[in-house]
């Protein structure tokens, strides 16, 4: 399964966001596919359509599709170098799909800031470089093996040369790997490399807890958002305490807290929507009378494999995947209204699924 690793210098609230996240709990019974580990967070995703669907089945239960999130503490400066966790931090980067960057934009004096200031970009800047050193370490070594064969006009060597010296180049005027553009061909090598600068990146802008309201005009918030439209990165702002005072509410309690705080959705339900689409995931749904049920899948797949992440029968003997969109399902109001107005499709073995479809495999056993 895919997950985030939540990163960011110590002191700027991961702990009490990873709290929030492990608080707000998904019930793991649910997803037997997750890693049971105090690092893995379980965050169900939320999602109006379920309710929705919910509404028009009527079924006995229903479960929403869930993923993890990955705790990953320990950086500091020099951590390319060693210093503190160094190398362990890297090698549970380099474990994560990408990568959600907590930093600290809220003041309080009596909690210290690893270097005397406020600063978020300096804090940004702090990581990346880290991340970006160890990247250029990676390359390096390629390249001494590689150099001598491309002079020797070895084709492949020649390829190679060409992509690793781009890259060593950006980390040379410390830039991220995602940030050079290469061709898809290129980019099937530069994968292959398992570089830490290439992961998909969103920041997580914290702000004080009385600031929230009047976050966007918190110049700290501001430097982020500028920062990471240069990536053209997402920027989240949360309150990681009042997120952690929300995570220990429930349904209605919580639906009466966030209105009077005034904010129409969590911070932490906005981190997992933005997450899970960073990650490159998707939803489909089944919808039975016993079970409407949310399942995840990876942008891209085809309907043999979306069968596939139900039961691995599903896939072996796949069929068909009868198919109606969300929104022609609404629309029509029923599975068999849909049907009437020709809505729902048979779809092969050769079929993209597609976010919010709602599926019946058939199968042979
Ligand atoms: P970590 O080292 O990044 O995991 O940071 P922690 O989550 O342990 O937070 C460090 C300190 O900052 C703790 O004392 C938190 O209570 C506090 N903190 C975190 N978020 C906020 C916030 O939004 N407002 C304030 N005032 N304090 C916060």
């Amino acid at each position: 399964a895919l997950t985030a690793g939540i990163v960011g210098l110590p002191n700027v609230g991961k702990s009490t966001l990873f709290n929030a996240i492990t608080q707000a709990g998904a019930e793991s019974a649910n997803y037997p596919f997750c890693t049971i580990d105090p690092n893995v967070g379980i965050v169900e995703v939320p999602d109006h359509r379920l309710d929705k669907l919910t509404e028009l089945v009527n079924p006995k239960k229903t479960i929403p599709t869930a993923f993890e999130f990955t705790d990953i503490a320990g950086i500091v400066k020099g951590a390319s170098k060693g210093e503190g966790l160094g190398n362990q931090f890297l090698s549970h980067i380099r474990q994560v799909d990408a990568i959600c960057h907590v930093v600290r934009c809220f003041q309080d004096d009596n909690i210290t800031h690893v270097s005397g200031t406020v600063d978020p970009i300096a804090d940004i800047e702090t990581i990346n470089l880290e991340l970006i050193l160890a990247d250029l370490e990676t390359v390096s070594k390629r390249l001494q093996r590689v150099e001598k064969l491309a002079r020797q006009k070895d084709k492949e060597a020649v390829i190679e040369f060409d992509i690793l010296a781009k890259l060593r180049d950006a980390f040379e005027e410390e830039k991220p790997a995602r940030s050079v553009s290469f061709t898809d061909e290129q980019q099937k090598y530069v994968k292959g490399l398992h570089l830490l600068t290439s992961k998909p990146v969103l920041y997580v802008a914290n702000v004080g807890e009385d600031e929230l309201l009047e976050a966007e005009n918190n110049p700290n918030v501001q430097k982020v958002r500028e920062f990471a439209a240069e990536e053209r990165a997402e920027v989240i702002v949360i309150s990681a305490k009042v997120e952690s005072e929300i995570a220990e509410l429930d349904g209605e309690e919580k639906e009466e807290f966030l209105e009077e705080l005034g904010i129409p959705e969590s911070g932490l339900d906005q981190l997992i929507k933005a997450t899970y689409t960073l990650l490159g995931l998707a939803t489909y749904f089944t919808a039975g009378e016993q079970e409407v049920r949310a399942w995840t899948f990876t942008k891209g797949i085809k309907a043999p494999q979306a069968a596939g992440i139900i039961h691995t029968d599903f896939e072996r003997g796949f069929i068909r995947a009868e198919t109606v969109s969300y929104s022609d399902l609404v629309e029509t109001g029923s599975m068999s209204g849909a049907r009437e107005k020709g809505k729902v499709r048979l779809e092969g073995k050769e079929y993209l699924v597609k976010d919010g479809d709602v599926i019946h495999f058939r199968f042979n056993v």
